[in-house]
């Protein structure tokens, strides 16, 4: 069986594997790119994991109290080796990115401090950890009083009204790298670095933490090594490679790592207990794994923002962009678009491939949801995933793939079932002029 009749046997018409390669064809030079960065982030990885000396005795875990867990602590210097911080905490005990963004927050402002945020509102869940919604908890609940600059209408940053933002109470800014599931630009790292030095600038004393979920090794470097005090992240995103099962990180400077540790386990324990468990192994081999991981499902997201802007639909970031994150968005304008490109990525997925996703009520949505994951770990966004609300201007969110053969089947088979159902009509699939036979 040829190339063209596994696809064809998977349910990828000849025309829509013809349309995806040519639209490939043009894209080769950009793949190069991200293959090199992931090159670079592979040796950054293994040099890391080397110079910390993790041997086989790390892959086993602790139980209990976890004192002296080998593991977990040598886990924690390979973090910080590649983040380019002095210390990090990464733990299984961490049960989410929001969790790790909140313990990093809660653990290094007291009463009376001000946090910032210059880059606009921040990630939905952490509305109520700041308490913009009141929430039981909230820091606002602990007299952490907020602030927040926009960004410009072009996406730049509000250098003036920054300034003017910042004050004797400020202690922490929170600058977020992916635009999430809003529609403002993500920021690079280089862009977050001037920020931060913008920041510094004033008061140097601030502590710049950069929620860097979706944007681990992208890019060549982090914003930690931009002048970052604190990267905080989630486990099943990016570093953990896809096989984390759980957990999360913040990587910085020794007191933030050391406040967070108190918070995460108690004072005057810090980061002397947390048992491992059996997660050494997948912690370790999943972000070994990860600069690759996070290679394929960028490849997707550039193939699926090329083919779809090319039918005519809206695609953030376009098709040309240069990339800092891993998401993908696609306004098909219409429900049916958006349930169909589901159905078509659930399809291609190797776990629950036989279900047909439907819209449904989420807690603290005010609009159905429709989501299409067929995932190893529940939840997880690195692999092959995508959602969207059911409400204008009906777009919807994709990102990851644990390999770049899977995310290219998930697109195809994406574009397939929009065409069965008749969302993207049969004239619109042109083949350009050299098509090439597969
Ligand atoms: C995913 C994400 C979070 C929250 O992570 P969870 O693991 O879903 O709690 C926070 N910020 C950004 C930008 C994210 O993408």
């Amino acid at each position: 069986m040829g190339l063209s009749e596994i696809y064809q046997a998977m349910g990828i018409s000849p025309e829509v594997l013809s349309y995806g390669e040519s639209i490939l064809e043009e894209l080769k030079e950009r793949f190069e790119e991200i293959d090199n960065i992931a090159e670079y982030n592979q040796l950054k990885v293994i040099r890391a994991m080397q110079e910390a000396k993790v041997s086989e005795a790390c892959l086993s875990g602790t139980t209990g109290y976890g004192y002296n867990d080998l593991g977990r602590d040598t886990l924690e210097e390979v973090y910080a080796r590649i983040f380019g911080t002095e210390d990090a905490l990464v733990r299984p005990q961490i049960t989410c990115g929001t969790h790790a963004l909140a313990l990093a927050l809660m653990s290094n402002l007291r009463p009376g401090d001000e946090l910032l945020s210059p880059v606009g509102k921040p990630y939905d869940t952490l509305e109520e950890v700041i308490g913009i919604r009141p929430s039981r908890g909230s820091l606002a609940e602990y007299g952490i009083t907020y602030r927040q600059v926009d960004l410009l209408p072009g996406g730049g940053f509000d250098y003036e009204n920054i300034k003017l933002a910042i004050n004797d109470r400020t202690k922490m800014v929170t600058i977020q790298r992916s635009k999430g599931y809003q529609t403002r630009p993500t920021l690079s790292v280089q862009a977050i670095g001037e920020l931060i030095s913008f920041i510094k600038g004033i008061r140097p004393d601030i502590i710049c933490m950069v929620d860097n979920c979706y944007g681990e090794f992208v890019e060549r470097e982090e914003p930690s090594q931009a002048g970052a005090d604190m990267v905080v992240g989630s486990l099943i995103k990016n570093p953990g490679g896809g096989l984390a099962p759980t957990g999360g990180y913040i990587a910085g400077r020794r007191e933030c790592i050391e406040n967070a540790a108190c918070r995460l386990t108690s004072p005057g324990l810090a980061k002397e207990v947390g048992a491992s468990l059996g997660m050494m192994n997948s912690f370790y081999q999943g972000l070994f794994l990860a600069p690759t991981v996070t290679a394929g499902a960028l490849k997707g997201a550039i193939f699926a923002a090329n083919i779809y802007e090319r039918l005519g639909f809206a695609v953030i970031p376009d098709g040309r962009e240069r990339r800092h994150d891993i998401i993908q968005a696609v306004t098909f304008g219409t429900p049916e678009g958006v349930i169909a490109f589901c159905k078509g990525i659930q399809a291609a997925a190797p776990v629950d491939s036989f279900v047909t996703p439907e819209p449904w009520d989420m807690p603290g949505y005010d609009s159905p949801v429709i989501m299409a994951a067929g995932a190893f770990v529940s939840g997880s966004s690195i692999e092959l995933s995508a959602d969207g609300p059911i409400k204008p201007p009906y777009a919807v969110y994709f990102q990851g793939g644990l390999t770049w053969a899977h995310a290219k089947f998930g697109i195809l088979r994406s574009l397939q079932q929009l065409l069965e159902e008749e969302v993207v009509p049969r004239q619109k699939i042109v083949l350009p002029k050299k098509v090439e036979k597969f």
